[in-house]
This record gives structure tokens, sequence and C-alpha cells, in this order.
């Protein structure tokens, strides 16, 4: 069975799910189709109060919806609320500032009254990932909904249960019938709904190979596609760092939701004069850190969402340390059944290590030593990906100067990365293209429609140079 909720602090397997039948996800997409063109007569206002509505039922029933996410990816109960909470934000937001973000734009033109309208594109395909089910899923929903493109979804393997609920939050508040379909589909299947000529459009985040493959077909029926994917985002402690500040952060940077965001600190790369007290202090931190239970809140480290995870990432590890890095630090086994990765502090990695450059999906810290800020933005820049990025300097204006070098998405400056509403989200190289959230995130699968208009034929006063050349 491919979809399955395992919980992976007791191993249990809570539920298992039946793929889509081929009548059902015809049947979804007719039913999203006829949507679509309904929709294309209604103003985007009559959808924003579902968008609230969906916002009030996540902060109602936030203890709910977060122990779903818990218990079949395991992350910590804190967490997840955090993440519910954050999707009715998204929500609200987007409720709030559809409107304006999709109102026609006025051109000056001498061909006439010409403006750009916002209709919606058509059916949208999303493949979402487990790491953040809800948020990912209310990135893609939220605005598009006001947009007023029906999607069908296809959720990861081992986050059935928050598909559901998602989808079942979403009929709550009012949305149509094809509003949100979930689809329990092979990848064969994916295929055939991207390539199917109701959908147009195609949003994926997950890997670099998840992305590729779903990009290829979409590139192969011409469909539009964003492509969220992974990362190996620099942390820079510049020469001139609060230090106070990057120990208080690093940790976090690196450890939140157990080490498996797309945006985490996956290298560290210190000048030479904070080398040591940095790799001291992150010691300190991760020596400190208490893995258990995620439903308890004493527990700082929850376990990884599954044995292939934890098993894959124990493989890249065992890799790297093979091909030369230093296993600077690595916790204390701890006497659980539960999918723990024990935080893991690599140093010594050179450009020939089979750990460089690749993106370690776990509680696994990967520090450089560099000579200066500008050896720091070298090795920053020396990736396949460019998803974000956090630099601490002595001033907000000296990291942005350095932040601005870094051939990347997003850069925070001496502060953590925190994704909000209002915030672009999205990468350059292989960590894909389109931004989530955001103005930007609303216009992803738009048809931006020129209208022009007059009363009667304008004089082409250019002679046939620009304008059509009169015949009589
Ligand atoms: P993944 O294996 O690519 O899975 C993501 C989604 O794609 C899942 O629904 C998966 O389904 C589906 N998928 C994978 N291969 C497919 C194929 N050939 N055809 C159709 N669907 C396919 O990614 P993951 O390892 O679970 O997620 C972690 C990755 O996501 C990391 O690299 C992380 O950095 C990245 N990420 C990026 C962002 C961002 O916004 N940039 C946000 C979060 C995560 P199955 O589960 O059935 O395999």
């Amino acid at each position: 069975m491919a979809y399955q909720t395992t919980n992976p602090y007791t191993n249990e397997v809570v539920k298992t799910y039946e793929n889509a039948t081929p009548e059902y996800v015809e049947a979804s997409l007719a039913k999203a189709q006829k949507l679509y063109k309904d929709w294309r007569n209604d103003p985007v206002s009559t959808r924003i109060p579902v968008l609230h509505k969906l916002a009030q039922i996540f902060r109602d029933e936030t203890d709910s919806l977060a122990k779903v996410l818990t218990t079949e990816m395991g992350k910590l109960y804190v967490e997840a609320q955090g993440e519910v909470v954050l999707c009715a934000m998204i929500a609200d937001y987007y409720a709030d500032h559809a409107e304006e973000f999709l109102k026609p734009r006025h051109i000056d033109s001498i061909a006439g009254d010409a403006q750009l309208e916002n209709h919606p594109l058509g059916v949208l395909m999303a493949v979402e990932p487990w790491n953040f089910p809800y948020y990912q899923m209310m990135r893609i929903f939220a605005p598009n909904f006001a947009v007023g493109d029906p999607i069908v979804f296809k959720h990861a393997a081992i986050t059935p249960g928050s598909a559901v609920a998602f989808e079942d939050a979403v009929k709550r508040a009012g949305a149509p019938d094809g509003a949100l379909t979930n689809l329990f589909l092979s990848y064969d299947q994916v295929s055939e709904v991207v390539a199917d000529k109701r959908v147009q459009g195609v949003a994926l985040t997950g890997s670099e190979r998840g992305g590729t493959a779903v990009a290829e077909v979409a590139g192969k029926y011409l469909k539009k596609s964003t492509m969220e994917l992974g990362g190996v985002d620099a942390f820079i402690v510049a020469h001139d760092a609060n230090m106070a500040d990057v120990n208080a952060i690093a940790p976090r940077a690196r450890l939140y939701n157990a080490g498996q965001v797309c945006t985490s600190s996956k290298r560290f790369i210190v000048t030479a004069n904070h080398y040591d007290e940095f790799l001291a202090s992150l010691k300190d931190a991760f020596a400190s850190v208490k893995l258990g239970d995620p439903m308890d809140p004493s527990t700082t480290l929850a376990p990884m969402n599954s044995k292939k995870a934890k098993d894959k990432l124990q493989a890249q590890v065992d890799e790297a340390i093979a091909g030369g890095a230093t296993a600077y630090f690595v916790h204390d086994a701890v006497d659980s059944d539960g999918q723990f990765f024990l935080p893991t502090i690599l140093t010594n990695i050179t450009k020939d290590n089979p750990a460089y450059g690749k993106e370690m999906f776990g509680p696994v810290a990967q520090v450089y030593k560099v000579a200066d800020d500008d050896e720091a933005i070298e090795l920053a820049n020396d990736a396949d990906y460019g998803l974000g990025g956090i630099v601490f300097a002595g001033s907000a204006e000296y990291g942005a100067e350095l932040a601005s070098r870094i051939e990347t998405g997003m850069v925070y400056v001496n502060t953590f990365f925190s994704s909000l509403p209002e915030l672009e989200f999205g990468g350059v190289k292989k960590s894909g293209f389109g931004r989530e959230l955001g103005q930007n995130g609303i216009s992803s699968f738009v048809n931006q429609e020129l209208v022009v208009k007059r009363d009667h034929p304008n004089d082409d006063e250019t002679g046939g140079l620009i304008l059509p050349h009169k015949f009589s």
C-alpha cells in the first residue's frame, strides 16, 4: 500500500489508504474543470469569505490539526501547532489582499485604453512534500483559490492523513465542489494528470529528484510550472559578527523540524577568528537537546519522518566520514525505537568529499572554516542550489551587502530564517523556479489577459511604421 500513516516515534502503522481509481481521477478533473468555467464569471470577492472561514477553522482546531502532523511525520507538537497557526495567517493574508493584487493594471499606450486583466488560468496539479504538510498546501491553495484556479493535489505517500484533513477543512470552510481535491496517485498517474488537457499548471514542492521528474512531464506537455526544491543554505558568520547572537540562532537554524527544512542552515561557513568558539558553542547546544516523545513539551528534538529518511541520512554521514570528514560531535545514543537521528557536527569536508554541496535533510551540521568574508561568499556560491541563507555580520548594512553577493533566493541578516505570508518564497539554480507567498505568489497561475479598447480604430500617425498600413 503506497499511502500509509506510520507514527515515526512508535512505529505503529496507523492507517493505510487505497490509491485513487482512474474513474475517481476523471470525475475529479471534470468537476474541477466545470468549476473553473463557473469561476471565470465570478469576481474574486465571492471567494474571499471562504478563505477567512478556513483561517478560522485552522485557529479553532489548532490542537487537533497539529496532532495529525505529529502523528504521521513526527514533528514536535509545538512546531505542529505553529504550522497550523501560520496556515491561518496565509489564508487571511490572501483573503485581505487578493482583490488588490488581482486588480487590472492600466497601461498608457498609443494603441488605446489598455489594461492587463488577471483571470484564472485553469485547473492546477499540486505535488507536495511531507515536511510541512499543511503549510505547503496552504501556500498553493490560498492564493490560487482567490484567483479562481481549482486544484487537484497529490500529497506525500507518508502524509495521507494531513492531505485528508486539509481537504476536509477546505470543504467545511464552504469551498465549492472541485475547488480542492486530494488524489492518492502513483507517479504514473501524476504524469497522466499533468498531461491532461484540462490541467493548465503544475506546482511541485520537493526534492530535486521529484522536481526533475515532474518538470520534465510539464515541459513535454507545455504546462506552466513552479518548482520549490531543495537547498544547501549557507549560514555565514562574518569576521565582525556578534557571537552571542550567532550562538543563540545557529542551533535553531539547523535543528528546527528535526533539521528537515528546505531552508535549514545546512552549511555553517565561519571566519577563522570565530571558528573555535562557534564549534564549541554548537557542540554544547547539540549535546543539550532532548530527544523524545514529540507530544511531550519537554522534548526538543523530534524523530525523523521515517526509517527510510533516517537510513538515507545515516548513509550520507557514513560516506562523508569515509571520504575524510571528521565527526566532530555525535549526540549520545537514545533508548528508543523511534526514528531518531543523533545530532551530528561534521568538519573538514573537502571539495572532493561526497557530502560537499549535498543536501543533508536532518540534524547534521556541516561546518566550514574560511579565512575571511570574501572566501565565505565564494564558498556559499560554490553550490548547485540557491534557496535561502543567513548572514551574521557586525551591522545590518554590512550583512546586507554580503547577502546581496550570495546567489540565492532569500537571505536573512542577523536573525533567523522565517517564512511569513507577505514574504516571497523561492529559489534559483537547482532549488527551482517561481515564487510562492507574497504578491508574486498569487501571479504564478494567472492569465494576464491584455485588453485594448477604443470607440473607433485609431489613426495611424506613424505612417505604417508601427501600426498596420492603410490600404486605401
Ligand atoms: P520528494 O521525494 O521530491 O517528494 C515530494 C513530493 O513529490 C511527494 O509528494 C512525492 O511523492 C512526489 N514525487 C516524488 N517523485 C515523484 C515523481 N517522479 N513523480 C510524481 N511525484 C513525485 O521530496 P521529499 O524528499 O519528500 O521532500 C524533501 C525535499 O523537499 C527536500 O529536498 C527539501 O529541501 C524540499 N523542500 C523544498 C521546499 C521549498 O519550498 N523549496 C519546501 C519543503 C521541502 P511520494 O511521497 O509518493 O514519493
